[in-house]
């Protein structure tokens, strides 16, 4: 009999998931939910060219939607999947239809965090930014001229800026530790995003969070930030991070810590259940963790796509990821998770620069703003296990390529 291999997303993961099935297994049916009305596209433009309307809404798709009919998927848009059962292998969905399945893959992703109505987080006016129904309102509102506040420093927060500061409108970002990114950055590249920022115009707060937004007319007109400022606004955005949608795995009774706790197949604590992407947590250098990246996204998935179809092997990541912002290419290769020591080393370009991370004398990954080449050299290095120590990451004589 055919087996039946449900999809529970429709992101990232869930695409490059089916892809990678479809080449190992044309013969099982594959059914994608998603409660998003459309195909799956991409999410990184939302903050970035389709918010400036350099690009199209065709053009987020991953893939046509005759793709899907020419590979066999049955695509239930719009849906949501509401419960999990593993005993009886079946899905309860919004439109009360039942599915019942052999294997299911998770690829839920996740929800931006709001802010609570106490405070005014709901009022009409303020926006998220995680799915095209939220990048298309938000972008209704970026009319020269107007006042928007940005709560929050991450890389939504400031790609959203650069976006609002470049169609001239006047941008304050609030942020409530001591600098942006602090998160996931070291000082000298929160550092030196901050001098960007304010080089184009926006109004940085940081060690200020926001006590409540005010409303007028029904609508939000102010921010106050917890020293008491008042920033009248036209808008706002919050981008103060994501949460995994774990929800059905942890009641279905799957173990759950910070995500869907995964192996290192990617198979959660049900066998014939396997998750990726945003939503799933993994063991990775000692700590469970959970990656937010298109890289991890297609990675995993494609790794739970092999070990489904019997293709056995572990997820060994190699973390990556980029950010644009203004005419800047922020690259990423590694994690700096546990550093102790950062070398700042000029590119070869002008204005090309990168701060290595390292661990004692272990490179751990590298922050590379319009350096290309030395993102490059950091990320085959990683991949191919080799060091750089912070000496030579020092010494502006070395050719890094011959590390290689
Ligand atoms: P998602 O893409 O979140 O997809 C999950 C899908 O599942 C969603 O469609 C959701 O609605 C659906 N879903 C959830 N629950 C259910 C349910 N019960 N039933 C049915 N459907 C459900 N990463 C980078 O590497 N570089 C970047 O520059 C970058 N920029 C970004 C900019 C923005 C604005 C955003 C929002 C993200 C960005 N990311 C970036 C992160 C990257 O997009 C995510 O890591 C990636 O999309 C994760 O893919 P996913 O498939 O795991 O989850």
């Amino acid at each position: 009999m055919t087996k039946t291999v449900v999809v529970i997303g429709g992101g990232q993961s869930a695409a490059s998931f089916i892809a990678r099935f479809r080449q190992n297994d044309q013969q099982s049916k594959v059914v994608l939910i998603s409660d998003e009305p459309v195909l799956p596209y991409q999410r990184p433009p939302l903050s970035k060219k389709f918010a400036t309307g350099e690009m199209s809404k065709e053009q987020l798709f991953l893939r046509p939607q005759d793709w899907y009919e020419q590979n066999d998927v049955e695509l239930r848009l719009g849906t949501s999947v509401k419960s999990l059962d593993p005993v009886s292998k079946s899905l309860r969905l919004s439109d009360d239809d039942t599915i019942h399945f052999d294997q299911a893959f998770l690829a839920t992703g996740s929800r931006a965090r709001t802010m609570p109505d106490t405070i005014g987080g709901g009022l009409p006016g303020t926006y998220v930014l995680r799915d095209l129904a939220h990048a298309e309102a938000f972008s209704h509102e970026l009319v020269a001229g107007r006042r928007v506040v940005i709560i929050g420093g991450g890389y939504i927060g400031l790609e959203a800026s650069a976006v609002c500061a470049s169609k001239s409108l006047e941008v304050t970002l609030v942020e409530a530790s001591d600098r942006i990114l602090q998160r996931v950055a070291c000082p000298e590249t929160s550092e030196w995003f901050r001098k960007l920022h304010e080089d184009h115009g926006v109004t940085i707060h940081e060690a200020k969070g926001l006590k409540r937004f005010e409303e007028t007319d029904g609508r939000v007109s102010a921010a106050i930030l917890g020293d008491g400022s008042r920033i009248e606004v036209d808008f706002a955005l919050i981008g103060i991070g994501i949460i995994p949608n774990a929800e059905l795995a942890s009641d279905a009774g799957f173990e759950v810590e910070g995500g869907i706790v995964v192996d290192a197949h990617c198979r959660t604590s049900d066998p014939d259940i396997f998750a990726a992407g945003d939503c799933a947590a993994f063991q990775y250098k000692g700590h469970l963790t959970r990656l937010e990246s298109v890289q991890n996204a297609i990675d995993q998935a494609e790794c739970a796509a092999d070990n489904m179809t019997g293709n056995d092997r572990e997820y060994e990541p190699f973390p990556w990821f980029w950010s644009d912002q203004y005419d800047v290419k922020l690259q990423i290769a590694g994690l700096n998770r546990g550093y102790d020591t950062i070398v700042v080393r000029p590119g070869e370009r002008d204005g090309a620069l990168s701060h290595f991370y390292f661990s004692g004398d272990t490179f751990l990954a590298v922050d590379a703003m319009n350096d290309p080449r030395t993102y490059m050299v950091g990320k085959k290095l990683l991949e191919s296990g080799k060091n750089i120590t912070p000496d030579q990451a020092a010494d502006s004589e070395l050719q890094l390529k011959s590390l290689l």
